[in-house]
């Protein structure tokens, strides 16, 4: 069975991206068969996988607004069992574009209803609100894995997220579930990280991953090459860590 993850937060910059690109990779890895969705207008997660956007002629956005049907607009990856729906700036429009449109909440949904199949999981790269591309991220998932950032006010802006979460729920998809919380950019050398994971830990409880993912170089460095950890540097610690986070997803169910 198929299981599509949105990874959310509407705050920016906490590692949505990183945490996309190289969950799906390292799932790969493992054998699994998975799709990124990138509906992120800032196509973070397509260059970051070795895309060229230039050269890019369909993405998501055509998807969501013309629809173009989803198996059309897939790319396969560098990575074997990996693949991925692009996007570039244009989605930028969809926003917009898709207020006045009927069913503009379930446009996702149906177009990933269409490949879901070939998949063991389809992962979404969120932008970083929680306007209709994120709605309709959610409404086509099962569940939703919120990266945190192990900073001062690390909470903050959770509950608004949590809220929208009940409102998908209560309105376009009762099944949506909290796959987990994953705690992100920790620096073990500060106290600070270890009172932020207790606060998470407080709040969220058994729903906080066990991995918990280190502030880490090569982990920036990567999308630079074009590449998910596992490939640009398998021995640093970050391709381990969100190798084990791999394994706890998919021994999570
Ligand atoms: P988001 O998608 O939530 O905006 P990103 O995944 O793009 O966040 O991460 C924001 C920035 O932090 C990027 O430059 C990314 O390379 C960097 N980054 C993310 N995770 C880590 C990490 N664990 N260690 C070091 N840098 C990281
Ligand atoms: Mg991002």
């Amino acid at each position: 069975m198929v299981k599509v993850i949105s990874i959310a937060n509407q705050k920016g910059g906490v590692g949505k991206t990183t945490t996309s690109v190289n969950l799906s990779a390292c799932l790969a890895h493992l054998g699994k068969k998975v799709l990124l969705v990138d509906i992120d207008p800032q196509g973070n997660a397509t260059s970051g996988i070795g895309i060229e956007k230039a050269d890019v002629n369909q993405c998501v956005y055509n998807v969501l607004v013309d629809d173009v049907e989803a198996k059309s607009v897939i790319i396969s990856t560098a990575i074997p069992n990996f693949d991925i729906i692009p996007a570039t700036i244009q989605l930028a429009g969809a926003e917009i574009e898709l207020v006045p449109t009927i069913s503009r909440e379930v446009r996702l949904k149906r177009a990933l209803d269409t490949v879901k199949g070939n998949y063991d999981y389809i992962l979404i790269d969120c932008p970083p609100s929680l306007g209709l591309l994120t709605l309709n991220s959610l409404t086509a998932s099962d569940s939703i894995i919120i990266p945190v950032q192990c900073e001062y006010y690390a909470l903050e802006g959770l509950s608004q997220l949590l809220s929208t979460v009940r409102l998908v729920q209560k309105h376009l998809n009762k099944n949506l579930a909290i796959e987990g919380v994953l705690l992100t950019m920790l620096d073990a050398r500060t106290n600070l990280g270890i009172q932020v994971i207790e606060e998470v830990k407080k709040y969220f409880q058994d729903r906080v991953y066990k991995s918990i993912i280190p502030r880490n170089v090569r982990l920036s460095e990567a999308p630079s090459h074009g590449k998910p950890i596992i490939t640009y540097d398998p021995k640093s610690r970050g391709a381990e860590v969100y190798l084990e986070l791999a394994k706890e997803v998919i021994d999570n169910g």
